[in-house]
């Protein structure tokens, strides 16, 4: 059997990047003058934290933590593991979570309670792609890039394997 590979372009880099800005103004638009966490997934979401904060003309602090990658990357009990906490203080803070996709929204459903306990002003969710007809837990995504059906994807960010998380743009995986 041959390794998986990239197949089809699903999201193009220029889709990307248009999409991007746009929801660098939506962002702007809501948050103003108020001073922002962004807080990227590790590692997924690498590329899209990068070309998001340039697409923010406002203050903002940018962190990173990173899900324990076992199962995904939380506990039946929605208690998620940090493998790499933050190295800010969110509390009085407004955080924005970026993550590169929503699946089943556990990962995402258990950052955010886990950042919330710390006494933030306010926690939002960005994602890049969003597996709708995945959720098995409701959570409130504040910023979709795109909506994606449910296919497994690889490029800006996502892996297979550890590979392909350099690619410019979104695609199939093919051979799996
Ligand atoms: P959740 O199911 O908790 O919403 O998503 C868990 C994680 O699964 C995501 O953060 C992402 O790392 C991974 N994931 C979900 N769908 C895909 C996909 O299509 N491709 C890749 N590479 N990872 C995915
Ligand atoms: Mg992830």
């Amino acid at each position: 059997m041959p390794a998986p590979r990239p197949g089809y372009v699903l999201v193009a880099e220029k889709e990307i990047a248009a999409r991007v800005a746009e929801l660098g103004r939506a962002i702007t638009r809501d948050y103003g003058e108020t001073n922002l966490v962004l807080v990227g997934v590790l590692q997924g979401a690498i590329p899209f934290v990068a070309d998001l904060m340039r697409a923010l003309p406002i203050d903002l602090t940018v962190d990173f933590l990173r899900a324990s990658s076992y199962g995904s990357g939380t506990t039946s009990s929605g208690t998620v593991h940090l493998a790499a906490d933050l190295s800010v203080d969110i509390a009085d803070r407004h955080v924005l979570i970026v993550d590169d996709i929503v699946d089943t929204g556990h990962t995402l459903a258990a950052l955010k309670r886990e950042l919330e306990a710390r006494r933030p002003r306010s926690v939002r969710t960005c994602v890049l792609l969003d597996k709708t007809g995945r959720r098995e837990i409701e959570v409130t995504i504040d910023y979709v890039g795109f909506t994606i059906p449910n296919v497994f994807v690889v490029g800006y960010g996502l892996d297979y394997d550890g590979l392909y998380r350099n690619l410019p743009h979104v695609a199939t995986l093919e051979g799996i």
